[in-house]
């Protein structure tokens, strides 16, 4: 039930096996990186298995949307093995675990999907989101979170009776087909991991950044440009659909912001380090936080916008303390309406 579509022939072809040739984390030849790869593909140990820090990037990295992270994840539970210590997994599977306190209610387009933040529903305000209606809990939450714990098991369980929640409940009652994704975990799981795994998502999915994109074209003579430099935390959820990333440039454009040119960003982007603190591997946190950040600020940025709300808790402190502004990118697109 609910098998990877993952496809060993087309390995079997590739000749740049770019999934771990360009990974951050780990160090490969072209030998050994092949070597490794048809070790997991067999289901043979290999030290992918324990070194994986679970950023998501070789799902970007392969040419042929092979989906080789999500073969990592299935292989790492078949394991048993736990990137995040067990106390921690348990913990956070029971206290998001769905409440089933859903009950049908008519929504107004758009429809944003808050996932499970509900303490982001203040953003939803103003000309931006002009009648929309906001969904949110533990009985929407995607549970794509769970790649990082090697929890691939509780994705399947979770995910089908979410989307069954979010038609059924809301966009069914009202007739509404499409679904604002505020969180690019939401967008890249009905995308990227669903179809991955065989699951239909009976509405169509467009990701937030598309929505202020589209907002933004249509308010054009309110805005007031912001001439901004800002650096943009991509986070890592964003690894699953990078046919978003050109809107960052196309809202800026809009907004008169520069997105500084920087090396830990597009590809080379680097994990805000709040999976490696859950994973307990603080020093490559630190390291990688001040990379990243340092990178930030010696090219100009005054200001690092965030779309992940956990990339922000993670990283403002840090953004803050370098003399930058740590501010969500709907927050950023209400600056420039004035509101
Ligand atoms: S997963 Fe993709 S990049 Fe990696 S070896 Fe297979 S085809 Fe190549
Ligand atoms: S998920 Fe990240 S760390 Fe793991 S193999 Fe892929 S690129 Fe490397």
């Amino acid at each position: 039930m609910n098998a990877l579509n993952f496809d060993p022939g087309i390995c079997a072809k590739c000749e740049t096996y770019d999934c771990l040739m360009k990974c951050q984390y780990m160090d490969f030849d072209l030998e050994s990186a092949r070597e490794e790869r048809w070790k997991l593909i067999r289901g043979e140990d290999t030290r992918i298995l324990n070194d994986c820090v679970t950023c998501y990037a070789c799902e970007e990295y392969c040419p042929y949307n092979n989906h080789p992270f999500y073969l990592i994840v299935e292989r790492q539970e078949e394991k048993g093995i736990h990137p995040v210590p067990k106390p921690i997994e348990k913990s956070q599977i029971k206290a998001m675990a769905p409440k089933g306190v859903i009950a049908p209610m008519k929504v107004k387009e758009p429809v944003i999907n808050m996932c499970y933040f509900p303490m982001m529903l203040g953003t939803i305000r103003g000309k931006l989101f002009e009648g929309a209606s906001a969904i949110v809990g533990s009985d929407i939450f995607c549970n794509l979170m769970y790649l990082h714990f090697a929890r691939n098991s509780v994705i399947k369980e979770r995910l089908p009776k979410m989307i069954e929640n979010i038609q059924k409940n809301y966009l069914e009652p009202s007739g509404v087909k499409e679904l604002i994704c505020y969180h690019d975990e939401c967008y890249g799981t009905y995308t990227s991991w669903a179809p991955a795994f065989g699951i239909e998502v009976p509405f169509k999915p467009i990701h937030l950044f598309e929505y202020l994109y589209n907002r933004l074209s249509e308010l054009k003579s309110e805005i007031k440009p912001l001439n901004l430099k800002v650096a943009y935390q991509r986070p890592c959820s964003n690894r699953l659909s990078p046919e978003i990333d050109h809107f960052v440039d196309d809202i800026f454009g809009l907004i008169g912001v520069e997105r500084v040119n920087r090396k830990y960003d597009h590809e080379n982007a680097l994990c805000c380090g709040g999976v490696f603190e859950a994973q307990q591997r603080f020093d490559l946190m630190e390291k990688n936080q001040t990379l990243n950040v340092d990178d930030m600020k010696e090219n100009g940025a005054t200001h690092c916008v965030f779309n992940c709300p956990f990339c922000f808790w993670t990283l403002s402190d840090l953004v803050s303390q370098k003399g930058m502004t740590p501010i969500m990118m709907s927050d950023l697109c209400h600056q420039a309406l004035g509101e």
